[in-house]
């Protein structure tokens, strides 16, 4: 019978030989562990918590089939019967939960960040600094005899079956598209020749590991970069993968060094299956569609449109194990979802560590924090109901202790209500909702609009105190700080006052950027957000361009306002910004004409605007509003009072610390220490 809620995404799948439970498979994902000491006992934990949530179908991080293929060093890779047993421990945790796990094999090509780096012509990546080797013909067939040994010792392993990493700008990419193949041998020139490569993997693999062993083919299906494939060369290629014995076509969208989001929290939902669904008809095995699907219903939107057979979900699993038991269970409002942040993911496989989430740091952590009920119930008292107040409530009540959450505001959240006004963050909303539906749950006792007294706490009764009393914005220390047009963030985003047609920006950090971006994004035009997108970023949706991307560059919008962002120190303006989000920003900044200046020194504000010295020279910038978004201080005023009377306090979020804060490390420090408690 149909699932009530849904009917589609909770169905299962018959592929022939083996049925999927529902339609979700979880997507590949770095998580850096492969490499670590004890790393597999880490995934096994982690990718059997999810099995657990329900999910029919697992797909790992991406594993070279030889040294040449890894992304750095040293890098995960499975070639001999020797590495059997990390990869058998991590397949039995999933299957003694009853889901099924494919590996994904995945040569990184001239994306490897080492000196062994190969690709089928010598042209170096933009985002990489390593030259690759032209393979020779000969070395070709090796890199293919890697990829068969790879799936067959996976087969050995356990796993069920195998996705072939053909997307994202690897390696099998680069064979695909003139812009990165520039062979002219049996491997390059034609799109017969620079597909041959991806083919004679499938159809090799296909006759090593039997019939009933899952092929999953990751397809590049919008390259997002010029000399890409053309719709055409896709649409081909996937009849011939279907010749060659693939199960199922998954979708890739843009390669690494595209510059234009693919799953970054500025693209609408769901944006891209469109891309899936202009496939459908030309093959008949089922298509996974990919990218921005975070919720159940949206999910369930894609497979009722028919836009596609499966969902691939990646970071949302991160954010949530449970995610589809909780959908099946009609608690849809319980989850944790992903808001595309890239924070604790990405940013961090990117900068060499191992990834978790932002709003859940449990995430790659669950053999180190079970969960498991405190040895000792007390009674908590926490004041300040921000990113960091709410994760140590929630969690300290999970854990089984009785705690009181005071909040001086109408609503909890603190700074994540700012967040959610910033455009391209609007999804922090769920993590308020989360939490709400959390705190109610838990049965968190909740005081808002109750600035908790030391005299209060001290009454309690309470065994601990939690301060997460935040931040206030810092005060500007130049004549005419006070001047009435100078406003905080905190005025523009929270109390909302208006500001005129031209601002200065004073700090142009994260906070800074965003309130630029807030006070240039252009108003809306009716038109839905995913079409305002595709046109933003210039993508080609009649399939004509090769790659995927309009001849000419996305039309400047008249800007809203003059706005000027401004920073003392030298360097480039939003360079603390993530790794994997940051240059988007900036291309946002700059196509919306925002004025930039660094190497600045403040001087003074008044009725004429903000005088400012730089390159040697007096400059008054005529504005009608000064922002001050020059960082915090830490709200240390309520646990110094405590401390005077003798109370221990302990102090989280940006109370304790605002060098550096963000909701990511008040969501971990508050989780953190409610789990030690
Ligand atoms: P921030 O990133 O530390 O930036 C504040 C900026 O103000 C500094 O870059 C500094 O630049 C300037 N500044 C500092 N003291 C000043 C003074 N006395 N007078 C004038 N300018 C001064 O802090 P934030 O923008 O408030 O952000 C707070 C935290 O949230 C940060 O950790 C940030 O990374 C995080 N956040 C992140 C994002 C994101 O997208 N990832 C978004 C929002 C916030 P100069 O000294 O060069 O002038
Ligand atoms: Fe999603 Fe951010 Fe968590 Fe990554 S860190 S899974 S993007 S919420």
């Amino acid at each position: 019978m149909a699932h009530p809620l849904y009917p589609n995404l909770l169905s299962p799948l018959n592929l022939g030989f083996t049925t999927l439970p529902n339609r979700v498979v979880m997507g590949a994902m770095h998580l850096g562990w492969e490499t670590q000491p004890g790393g597999h006992e880490r995934l096994a934990a982690f990718y059997a918590e999810r099995a657990r949530g329900g999910v029919g179908l697992i797909v790992t991080g991406g594993i070279a089939p030889n040294a040449e293929g890894c992304l750095a060093e040293p890098g995960s890779q499975l070639a001999t019967a020797a590495e059997i047993r990390n990869h058998s421990a991590v397949v039995r945790a999933v299957h003694a939960e009853g889901a099924k796990i494919c590996m994904q094999i995945l040569h990184a090509g001239r994306y490897a960040r080492h000196r062994r780096a190969v690709a089928p012509s010598a042209l170096q990546a933009p985002i990489n600094i390593s030259k690759p080797a032209a393979l020779t013909a000969e070395q070709i067939e090796r890199q293919i005899f890697d990829f068969v040994r790879c799936a067959r010792v996976a087969r050995q392993a356990g796993y069920d079956g195998v996705e072939i990493m053909g997307s994202e700008g690897y390696l099998i990419n680069q064979f695909l598209a003139p812009r990165t193949n520039q062979r002219t041998d049996a491997w390059g020139g034609g799109f017969e020749q620079r597909a041959r490569f991806a083919l004679a993997l499938v159809e090799r693999i296909r006759a090593a590991a039997g019939p009933d062993f899952i092929i999953i083919f990751r397809l590049s299906m919008l390259d997002l970069v010029d000399q890409g494939s053309t719709w055409e060369e896709i649409a081909l290629l996937a009849r011939w993968l279907e010749q060659a014995g693939v199960t199922l076509i998954n979708t890739g969208i843009g390669w690494h060094e595209a510059r234009v989001p693919t799953i970054a929290a500025c693209v609408p939902r769901a944006a891209f299956a469109w891309v899936t669904a202009r496939l459908k008809g030309t093959v008949s095995v089922p298509l996974v569609a990919s990218n921005r699907i975070n919720m159940p219903e949206v999910a369930e939107a894609v497979l009722a449109e028919g836009q596609a057979d499966l969902v691939s979900l990646a970071r949302p699993l991160l954010a949530d194990p449970d995610f589809i038991a909780k959908a099946a269970t009609g608690r849809t409002h319980l989850i944790n979802t992903c808001v595309a942040c890239n924070q604790a993911c990405l940013d961090h496989i990117f900068g060499g560590r191992t990834a978790s989430c932002l709003v859940n740091p449990r995430a790659g952590h669950e053999t180190e924090y079970p969960l498991t009920l405190a040895p000792r119930p007390r009674r908590l008292a926490v004041v300040g109901a921000g990113p960091a107040g709410l994760a140590f409530a929630v969690t300290a009540a999970r854990r089984g202790h009785t705690v009181t959450l005071y909040e001086q505001a109408d609503q909890i959240g603190g700074q994540l209500n700012m967040a959610v006004r910033i455009p391209g963050k609007e999804e922090f909303a769920e993590t308020l909702r989360y939490f709400r539906h959390q705190l109610d749950l838990l049965g968190v006792t909740v005081h808002l609009k109750m600035p908790a007294t030391a005299a209060l706490l001290e009454k309690g009764p309470f065994d601990e105190i939690v301060i997460a009393t935040g931040v206030n914005p810092r005060h500007l220390e130049i004549a005419g700080a006070d001047h009435p047009c100078v406003l905080t963030y905190a005025d523009l985003l929270v109390r909302q006052q208006p500001v005129g047609p031209r601002v200065a920006i004073i700090g142009a950090g994260g906070i800074g950027v965003d309130v630029a971006l807030f006070l240039t994004e252009p108003p809306p035009t009716g038109e839905p957000n995913r079409e305002r997108f595709l046109k933003r970023w210039a993508i080609d949706i009649s399939g004509t361009r090769p790659g995927g991307l309009k001849a000419e560059p996305p039309r400047q919008p008249r800007p809203m306002r003059r706005v000027y962002l401004l920073q003392r120190k030298p360097g480039k303006i939003g360079a603390s910004l993530g790794q994997t989000t940051g240059w988007i920003a900036r291309q946002e900044l700059h196509h919306r004409q925002v004025i930039q200046f660094n190497k600045v020194t403040y001087e003074a504000i008044d009725d004429q605007g903000l005088h400012i010295r730089r390159r040697g020279e007096r400059v008054c910038l005529e504005v009608d509003h000064v922002i001050v978004c020059a960082g915090q201080e830490p709200c240390r005023n309520l646990a110094r009072e405590l401390e005077a009377r003798g109370l221990a306090v302990r102090l989280i979020g940006g109370a304790d610390q605002v060098a550096e804060l963000d909701a990511k490390r008040a969501v971990a420090q508050g989780f953190v220490l409610a789990m030690e408690m």
